[in-house]
C-alpha cells in the first residue's frame, strides 16, 4: 500500500485522510521535512492558500515541497490546493507563493465574494460511476491552462452556475491532480481513490 501524506498546516486534514485510508493507502499527516521524504505521494488540502503558503516558509517546507513536485511526486491539491499547484494566481496576495506542478493560471475565489459556496453534480474524467456531486468554498477557477493541462472537469451549463458555466474545475498534469471544489466532504470517495492509484503506478 502506497505511503500518502496530507499536509497537515491548515485546513481539513482529517476528512483526506480518512477519504485517502478507505481508498487503500497508509497515510500520514505532513509537518516536517523529513515526513515530506518519506511520503510516495501528497494531498494539500482545502484552506486558505495565503495562509498555507505563509505556514510552508515557517515550517521550512517551501523549497523542500516545490523540489519533490519538480521531481514528479504524485500531489493532489483541493480548492487552496489547486491555487497551490498553479504556476500563477489571480487576485492572490503579492506575496503568495506557488508550487508550481501545474501549467496553468488560477482565480482566486473566483465565484464571487458574495457566495461563499456553491455545489453542482460533475461529470469528472477518470472517475467512473456517474457524476459526483461537488461542493465549491470560496473556490478557485482555472482561469486558463497550457496544452499540457488535462481538463477533468467542467462546471455545467445550469440556472445556478451563472457565470461559473463552463469554467475549469478539475484538472492532471502527469501525477499532479487538482480540484477546485472539496471531494473529501460528503461520502465520495472516487477522487482519492483516483488519486491512490495514481500513487500506486507512479
Ligand atoms: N479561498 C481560499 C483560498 O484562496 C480557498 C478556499 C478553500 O480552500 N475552501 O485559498
Amino acid at each position: 500500500r502506497p505511503l500518502i501524506g496530507v499536509l497537515a498546516l491548515q485546513g481539513d486534514v482529517r476528512e483526506h485522510t480518512a477519504a485517502l485510508t478507505e481508498g487503500g493507502a497508509r497515510v500520514i499527516s505532513v509537518r516536517r521535512q523529513s515526513e515530506l521524504a518519506e511520503v510516495d505521494g501528497l494531498v494539500l488540502p482545502g484552506g486558505e492558500s495565503t495562509t498555507i503558503s505563509r505556514l510552508l516558509e515557517t515550517f521550512e517546507l517551501l523549497e523542500p515541497l516545490r523540489a519533490r513536485i519538480a521531481e514528479g511526486m504524485p500531489t493532489y491539491g483541493s480548492c487552496a490546493g489547486m491555487i497551490l499547484l498553479a504556476e500563477k494566481v489571480l487576485d492572490g496576495r503579492p506575496d503568495q507563493h506557488q508550487l508550481g506542478g501545474l501549467d496553468m493560471i488560477v482565480r482566486r475565489n473566483a465565484f464571487g465574494r458574495q457566495v461563499d459556496s456553491f455545489e453542482e453534480d460533475l461529470d469528472v474524467a477518470g472517475v467512473d460511476g456517474g457524476p459526483m456531486h461537488a461542493v465549491f468554498i470560496r473556490a478557485p477557477w482555472v482561469e486558463s491552462a497550457s496544452p499540457a493541462v488535462e481538463v477533468l472537469a467542467t462546471v455545467p451549463d445550469t440556472p445556478a452556475a451563472g457565470a461559473a458555466a463552463g469554467r475549469i474545475v478539475a484538472v492532471r498534469q502527469g501525477d499532479v491532480l487538482a480540484t477546485a471544489f472539496h471531494p473529501e466532504l460528503g461520502g465520495d470517495h472516487r477522487v482519492h481513490r483516483l488519486f491512490v492509484d495514481i500513487v500506486r503506478k507512479s
